[in-house]
């Protein structure tokens, strides 16, 4: 393979959305993931506000056979009193319930259509004279759902090496990990359970409620009806293996008869930002770059939003201008400030002892 400009990794929604702008404006791009996924995104929902990007990418039209609309938020903070939220007050419209495989997917095909080449492979990389050299480990079955490119036979950027790498690979930030400067405000350990449905599944809102260790998350999955429930608690409250309490009380009338098989899916989320995200030859996008927090559901739009601005520094770095790439540090300072601040805000308003998150400016 012809040595490529810039090299993505990672084809998540930061990865596609950047590679997309990346090979739209004639930069010559690779964009690889292993498709092992480490954790399954479920239950996930697309803030509206994502739509102007997902427009411009010219998939917005697609979404609506692969979304469902969640027509309102419910959230129980300090007691058992809920608050009901109705979309119809979001100026974008309601956010949407989207199974990550197909929106994946959709978004990497956008990327491959404007003109990236996509690739499977597992990627390390290291910096040398003149860019990255990038070596490939055997690539992994693919997993349900998810289109799989041909594994790489050979590391792109045979040709000589890459003169700029971008970290597309979420939490793992497999590339920019040691290389950027990190700054966590909070680390979250999310379980989360996928269950089947209730007929019928009467319910197309999302659910929030507070208890002593942590939060209940609770969202529908577009069309198969499923339930996804996530419990997130601070570390280190939770010790695994520790007896896990029994959902509180709008959760367990959600769950009706249900029971959450055990044990549930396990991942730390990490909620920090990459400061700066970049050096003269390393970006991060998406979560690499900015990793909100899970119950403010808005990694998606984040990831989606900063990827033009991500993409415009990439290739000015190939000309060794940064101008670019300080402005994207200052949206990507911007966005992350705002988040925690919001953040506060709704915790504040929570049961103190219990919520309050620690961290934050
Ligand atoms: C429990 C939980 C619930 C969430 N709910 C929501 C929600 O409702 N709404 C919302 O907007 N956000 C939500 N988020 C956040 C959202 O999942 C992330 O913001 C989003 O996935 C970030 O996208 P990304 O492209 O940066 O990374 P990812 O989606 O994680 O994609 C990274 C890709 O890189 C690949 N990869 C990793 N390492 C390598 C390597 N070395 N070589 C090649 N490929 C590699 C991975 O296989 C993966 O495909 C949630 C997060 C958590 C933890």
């Amino acid at each position: 393979m012809s040595r490529p400009d810039i090299a993505v990794v990672g084809s998540g929604p930061a990865g596609c959305a950047t590679a997309w702008h990346l090979a739209t404006a004639g930069a010559d791009v690779v964009l690889v993931d292993d498709g092992r996924r480490p954790w399954a995104p479920v239950g996930q929902q697309l803030s509206s506000a994502a739509l102007r990007v997902l427009r411009t990418m010219g998939v917005a039209d697609q979404l609506a056979t692969i979304t469902a609309p969640v027509t309102e938020a419910r959230s129980a903070w300090t007691d058992t009193t809920l608050a009901h939220r109705p979309a119809l007050f979001n100026p974008y419209g309601p956010p949407l319930a989207v199974s990550r495989a197909t929106f994946d997917a959709l978004l990497q095909e956008a990327a491959r259509n404007a003109g990236a080449r996509v690739l499977r492979a597992h990627i390390k990389a290291a910096p040398g004279p003149g860019g990255w050299r990038l070596t490939v480990r055997a690539p992994q079955p693919r997993t349900a759902n998810r289109q799989t490119p041909p594994p790489a036979s050979s590391p792109p950027g045979t040709g000589g090496p890459i003169p700029v790498l971008i970290d597309a690979t979420g939490a793992a930030r497999a590339i920019s990990r040691g290389r950027l400067h990190w700054t966590s405000a909070d680390r979250l350990r999310c379980a989360t359970w996928r269950l089947p449905p209730k007929h019928p599944e009467p319910f197309p809102w999302s659910l929030v409620e507070a208890d002593a260790p942590g939060w209940w998350y609770s969202a529908p999955e577009p069309g198969a009806g499923q339930l996804t429930v996530i419990h997130a608690r601070q570390h280190p409250v939770h010790t695994t293996g520790a007896a896990r309490p029994g959902p509180p009380p709008h959760t367990a009338a959600r769950l009706g008869t249900r029971r959450l098989p055990r044990p549930g899916t396990e991942r730390v989320a990490d909620v920090g930002s990459a400061d700066p995200p970049w050096t003269d030859s390393l970006l991060a996008v998406g979560d690499a770059a900015m990793a909100p927090d899970p119950l403010s559901a808005s990694g998606l739009r984040h990831a989606l939003e900063l990827a033009g601005p991500a993409a415009t520094a990439a290739i000015a770095l190939l000309n060794g201008d940064t101008h670019p790439a300080t402005a994207y540090t200052e949206l990507v300072r911007t966005a992350y400030t705002r988040h925690l601040h919001q953040r506060r805000l709704v915790h504040a308003a929570a049961t103190p002892a219990a919520t309050s998150p620690p961290g934050g400016p």
